[in-house]
């Protein structure tokens, strides 16, 4: 990334320090972003991808990308390229530093061996409901299986028979031995192996047993070096077994990895659970993952959301190790202040109405200097012609006092071009306003004899003659939340029928003909729009990715 290498200071960054002030890990930073390739990544895991990437940038260490790819059930390839792709397209690099946890099934079955010979380990024939019941609860102890106190031999032999598949799914597995009474449930005889008969996305049939997360994480983990193992809030209560499997294979306190967790990022009117998202991708709510009303990767990447904006986004909400819900207008804010620097301004009328130049000639064009971009100028020419549209808004009938825009008599000035005066209104049968007669002020451009004529308001237009028809996409939340920000339970009940709405009747100057997908544009007056890969040469397509108004900037100022 060209940027500097910053950080905002956080209780991670003093752990690590401290662990190298206390002359641990001196070979240097190592951190992992682990995800399940069962769906495709959200916002919620920029802010893991930013937290564990930024980490190893800062310390001038590495991190890996693992797929922890232990449920063959749920794991598919198109989700394996997806996550790479969204990660690169962030701006971060694992550099030849891809892993899968499946890369080390063998090594994974030789430490449960290990484990099993040191009597930490045993092969239970209890059902999951079993297990369960015998699992005890907050306040109760567990009890013990009967099947807990098998010889070291017996349990060697019944774990290789599983793994050579003599056993049904279900019918037995293999289970850490440490405390059935202990006050945190995940010690109490965790399940570390299971029976699954199932086809693995990359080991195919060579493995019918397959490692729980709480077994390949660390270990995965201890194996590729990692220093800091950074999760989210709800592995904490797991920190105690990965430290003890740590301990029981006799992985260095100095150079193993050390578990960290942080709350996970919530947003309003936001749903960040792959679950969820499946849930709407596959009943139909939105058209794909890469919807943009997704807060998915790919679907703020079609939506026209930036990596700049993304990454500025995660930098300002920090790490923090309490549950809190981020205002999404903060999000957009980061997005807006992106593209107001970096988007070109053009003119696009989303509700159009016909105006007609009635002291202008009929087979004039002129072309016009236009500004592009505040911050990084550049110019265009945009054409002018007898007949226009304006956006139906930027006129009234009967305008209330401070109405600074187009009225009968009023003038106005157009943006880029000459001031204006309303003469006449056109209406149809139903008294429908249709057109608008005007006169120009012919001397008001820029250069003309009265270019500094000041009036009130200045509008956008363009010119019909040139103007190309494009379809735009208006964007609103995809869920409604209560007023403090909370996606309801039932969340399909909470989805906003009026997310989507398709304008088919735009039009846009022709300067941003044959623009690939990705462009970004100001509309001027209007908001910030991405040109969407529906988009073909006959027929623009234009998402908006943010309206002007900053909400956030609003209240915190
Ligand atoms: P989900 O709850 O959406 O299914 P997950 O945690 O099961 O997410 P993983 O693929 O396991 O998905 O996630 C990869 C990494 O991203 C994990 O380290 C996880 O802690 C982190 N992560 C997931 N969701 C968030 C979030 N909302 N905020 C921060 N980090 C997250
Ligand atoms: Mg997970």
């Amino acid at each position: 990334m060209a940027e500097k290498i910053t950080m905002t200071p956080n209780f991670i960054q003093n752990m690590i320090e401290e662990d190298l002030k206390n002359g641990k890990y001196t070979e240097g930073i190592h951190t992992r972003f682990p995800p399940e390739p069962n769906g495709y990544l959200h916002i919620g895991h920029a802010k893991s991808i930013c937290l564990n990437f930024g980490l190893a940038e800062y310390n001038h260490g590495l991190c890996n990308l693992r797929f922890d790819d232990t449920n063959p059930t749920k794991e598919d390839t198109e989700y394996v390229d997806s996550i790479q792709e969204d990660i690169r397209w962030l701006g971060f690099s694992w550099g030849n530093r891809k892993f899968y946890a499946s890369d080390y099934f063998d090594k994974l079955y030789d430490f449960a061996v290990t484990l099993i010979k040191k009597g930490l380990a045993y092969v239970d024939d209890l059902s999951a409901e079993e297990i369960k019941a015998y699992r005890g609860t907050l306040t109760e102890p567990g009890k013990e299986s009967p099947y807990r106190n098998r010889s070291v031999e017996e349990n060697l032999d019944l774990f290789a028979r599983m793994k050579a598949g003599e056993f049904a799914d279900g019918t037995k597995v293999l289970r850490a031995k440490i405390d059935m009474a202990s006050p945190n449930l995940v010690m109490r005889d965790t399940v570390i192996y299971r029976i699954a008969h199932v086809k693995h996305h990359r080991t195919g049939d060579k493995w019918c047993i397959y490692p729980m997360y709480d077994f390949a994480h660390p270990l995965s983990d201890a194996i590729e070096g990692i220093t800091h193992s950074v999760c989210t809030l709800e592995f904490e209560e797991h920190r105690p077994f990965y430290d003890w499997l740590l301990d029981s294979l006799d992985f260095d306190p100095n150079t193993r990895p050390r578990q960290i967790e942080f709350a996970r990022l919530n947003l309003t009117n936001t749903v960040t659970s792959k679950r969820k998202l499946r849930q709407l991708v596959e009943e139909g709510y939105v058209r794909g993952w890469d919807d943009p009303r997704m807060p998915t990767i790919s679907g703020l990447r079609r939506r026209g959301y930036t990596p700049a904006a993304i990454r500025n986004f995660c930098k300002e909400i920090g790490v923090a190790k309490a549950d809190s819900i981020v205002d999404v207008s903060m999000l957009e804010h980061e997005v807006r202040a992106d593209l107001n620097e970096n988007a070109d301004r053009v003119m696009a009328v989303l509700h159009p109405l016909k105006v007609v130049i009635t002291n202008y000639p009929e087979d004039k064009e002129e072309w016009l200097l236009a500004d592009n971009n505040p911050v990084h100028g550049g110019h265009r020419f945009v054409p002018f012609s007898r007949t226009l549209y304006i956006e139906q808004e930027d006129f009234m009938e009967e305008p209330p006092k401070k109405y600074f825009r187009l009225k009968p008599g009023g003038e106005v000035r157009l943006k880029h071009a000459y001031i204006i005066k309303c003469e006449e209104v056109v209406k149809d049968a139903e008294g429908n306003v249709v057109e608008l007669h005007c006169t120009a002020d012919l001397d008001s451009k820029t250069g003309g004899k009265t270019a500094g004529r000041k009036v009130k308001g200045t509008i956008h237009w363009v010119a019909e003659k040139t103007a190309l028809p494009a379809e735009v996409r208006l964007y609103d939340y995809l869920i409604e939340t209560d007023e403090n920000g909370n996606v309801p339970k039932d969340f399909i009940a909470a989805l906003n029928k009026d997310s989507l709405e398709v304008i088919d009747n735009a039009w846009i100057e022709p300067s941003v003909k044959l623009t690939a997908a990705g462009t970004h544009y100001q509309f001027l007056r209007v908001g910030y729009f991405v040109v969407d890969p529906d988009t073909t040469p006959d027929h623009l397509v234009f998402n908006r990715v943010v309206g002007l108004r900053d909400s956030w900037a609003k209240v915190n100022k």
